[in-house]
């Protein structure tokens, strides 16, 4: 299993790539350039928010109760101040407690969120997340989210394996990242029927009168 520090590096090089790309050719902004870098480091980041004490899962659980509070307090017209500040601590303190313990407790490390379904999942998710946003920045950012989780799972299928293991041929310990399947059915399941719950969420949003 490769370390934080090489899936920092992998999704932040995969997100500078496609975004560099995409600035050449004309999709994105300078400004925007920011945010498809950011979707590749968080791609590289995020599948391994499963595995509870690692400091991807604490970085962004605490990047998450800073951020989406804020991003509450952007969405919610609130009459005063005082109302502000309750909105905000409460929704700190919800995603920082309970909601990490429910993640914990409902993920196992290396399960099938660290898989290619559930790359999909944090694509689309991703994609279905700025309805408002120009088209052509919503398929950079996913794109760079979809580059970057591959990233992270390429680097822990190549390390799983040790180059003397190559050289003696010896067979992989445990299964590739690579998966469809995960350990139990019922997680697959879940994770197969989000993914085309998903899709179904991005086709109505893009041909809402049928395609
Ligand atoms: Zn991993």
């Amino acid at each position: 299993m490769a370390a934080y520090r090489t899936h920092l590096a992998g999704g932040t090089l995969a997100g500078l790539a496609l975004g560099i790309n995409s600035f050449i050719g004309g999709s994105v902004g300078a400004l925007q350039l920011a945010l498809v870098v950011l979707a590749g480091t968080a791609g590289g980041l995020v599948p391994d928010l499963d595995h509870d004490s690692s400091l991807p899962s604490r970085f962004l659980f605490t990047l998450a109760a800073a951020a989406i509070p804020a991003l509450l307090l952007y969405l919610l017209p609130l009459p005063g101040l005082t109302q502000a500040a309750l909105l905000w601590l409460v929704a700190v303190l919800l995603i920082r407690f309970p909601l990490q313990w429910l993640f914990q407790a409902c993920t196992v490390h290396r399960g099938i969120f660290h898989s290619l379904p559930g790359l999909g999942i944090f694509v689309a998710g991703l994609y279905l997340l700025f309805p408002e946003t120009q088209p052509s920045l919503r398929v950079a950012v996913a794109q760079s989210a979809a580059l970057g989780y591959g990233s992270h799972l390429l680097l822990d299928h190549v390390s799983a394996r040790s180059f003397e293991d190559r050289l003696l041929r010896r067979p992989r310990r445990g299964r590739s990242p690579f998966k469809l399947v995960g350990a139990s059915p019922t997680s697959t399941m879940l994770a197969w029927g989000l993914l085309a719950l998903l899709v179904l969420l991005i086709v109505t949003q893009q041909w809402p009168e049928g395609p």
